[in-house]
């Protein structure tokens, strides 16, 4: 692989750069976290993110939490300093959309109609909010600017989706003072990603703070609101690499270093269809920060010539109100729920088991479980339910 000086030689006469050792595609939070990883591990070749927002690189999670409620800025959750991308050498192409991948030309075609060269391709372009028409989503800040114009006027909101992003939609939008009703098509909340214990509470504190949960039952009448939101989950932005040929569905199957089937292609983050060491019975996808991250340095360590291979504990988090909720493991295929602690308290633990062993934690309000519930879910162990359940004992004097 050339180093960065060769390619400064390429490019003397001030041609814009099309090619790059290292084209990333997706300025999301993989993206910026292979550029930044690759030059961490002391990478010197030419590196590219692109994308196709226009907006600096940014964090996701606050667009639904304090940027929706207003109390933190759009300049506040930029991932870096605009100079920091000049200091690496990385160059940032923004406004650009990649629409076919040609591995064995090793080039990238925008809908602009530009095409990039790579030596290597990272993938991370994310997900796409699935869409209702006539409502807002919450996936980029355009999103969310738009929805943000229309609460200015809107006191009526419907809220589709009882996933995390719905549920922290309703509380950004009850806590701006808006009537909100929440409509989950199934009959509890997050029945995706979690167990009934949790969905129970969250209805109860939900409904607390004025919201109207309904569930199980038909989507209402749009025309009665002024304003509808939906947070329906995404579908990964695998096309051009499908196109391609890569192995996948679901989004694009990668190795434990986040190799794609196709030559020179990687893959990370939400798009990344792997095989998780916390779910052994089939691939997943993870749609989270700690996973985008950690799995892209994983990519930029073995692109480096340092492969370490993606393994890291699943962690999440999401605010609501004053609810501080933590997840740590993965509850997929879990056998049995136990709940450690009171949940009227407002603390509490959701503790997921398969087959006798530990495998995820759900805490509220429970910083302690959630950093202590970690170590025990990675021994792998069976561990007594009732000490488990007993909020008495530590978690970490369980940990043999
Ligand atoms: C509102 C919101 C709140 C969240 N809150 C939390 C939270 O509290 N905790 C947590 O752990 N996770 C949270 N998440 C999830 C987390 O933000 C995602 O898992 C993470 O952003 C995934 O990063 P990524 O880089 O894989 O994808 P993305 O962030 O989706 O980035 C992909 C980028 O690629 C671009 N792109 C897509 N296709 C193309 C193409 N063909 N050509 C060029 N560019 C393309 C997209 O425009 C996008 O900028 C939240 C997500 C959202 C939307």
């Amino acid at each position: 692989m050339r180093g960065r000086r060769d390619r400064q030689c390429d490019d003397h006469r001030g041609a814009p750069l099309s090619r790059f050792d290292v084209l990333i595609i997706g300025t999301g939070h993989a993206g910026v976290s292979a550029a930044l990883h690759l030059r961490q591990a002391g990478f010197t070749g030419s590196i590219g993110l692109l994308g196709e927002e226009t907006e600096l690189p940014y964090e996701r999670p606050p667009l639904s939490k304090e940027y929706l409620t207003g109390t933190r800025g759009r300049e506040d959750f930029r991932f870096r300093p605009a100079a920091l991308w000049a200091e690496k050498a990385v160059t940032l192409n923004q406004g650009e959309r990649v629409e076919a991948v040609d591995p064995a030309a090793r080039t990238a075609t925008c809908v602009s109609g530009r095409t990039f060269s790579y030596g290597e391709l990272v993938w991370t372009a994310g997900g796409r909010a699935r869409r209702v028409p006539g409502a807002h989503a919450i996936r980029t800040l355009a999103d969310v600017d738009a929805l943000k114009a229309g609460l200015e006027t809107a006191h009526r909101v419907l809220v589709i989706g009882g996933g995390w992003i719905g549920l922290e939609a309703a509380a950004a939008t009850a806590k701006l003072g808006k009537e909100v009703v929440l409509h989950e098509r199934e009959p509890r909340l997050l029945a995706r990603c979690s167990g009934k214990a949790l969905s129970d509470f969250l209805v109860a504190e939900h409904r607390r703070q004025g919201v109207e949960v309904r569930l199980g039952a038909e989507a209402p009448n749009a025309a009665e609101f002024d304003l509808v939101v939906a947070g329906i989950g995404i579908d990964p932005e695998a096309g051009p690499l499908l196109a391609a040929g890569a192995e996948g569905g679901d989004g694009v199957l990668v190795d434990e270093c986040g190799r794609t089937s196709l030559p020179n292609i990687w893959a990370a983050g939400d798009v990344a269809l792997h095989w998780n060491r916390f779910v052994p019975e089939r691939p997943i996808r993870i749609e989270s920060v700690q996973h985008a991250n950690d799995q892209a340095a994983s990519v930029a360590k073995a692109i480096a010539g340092e492969p370490k291979p993606y393994a890291a504990m699943p962690w999440f988090w999401s605010n609501q109100y004053d609810l501080k909720l933590q997840t740590v493991g993965l509850s997929h295929d879990h056998d049995e729920e136990l709940v450690r602690g009171e949940p009227g308290s407002g603390r509490f633990s959701v503790l997921y088991r398969r087959r006798g062993r530990l495998i995820a934690i759900d805490c509220v309000n429970m910083v302690r479980d959630y950093v202590q519930g970690r170590a025990l879910i990675e021994r792998g162990g069976v561990v007594d339910a009732a000490r488990l359940t007993d909020p008495d004992v530590p978690l970490k004097s369980l940990v043999e």
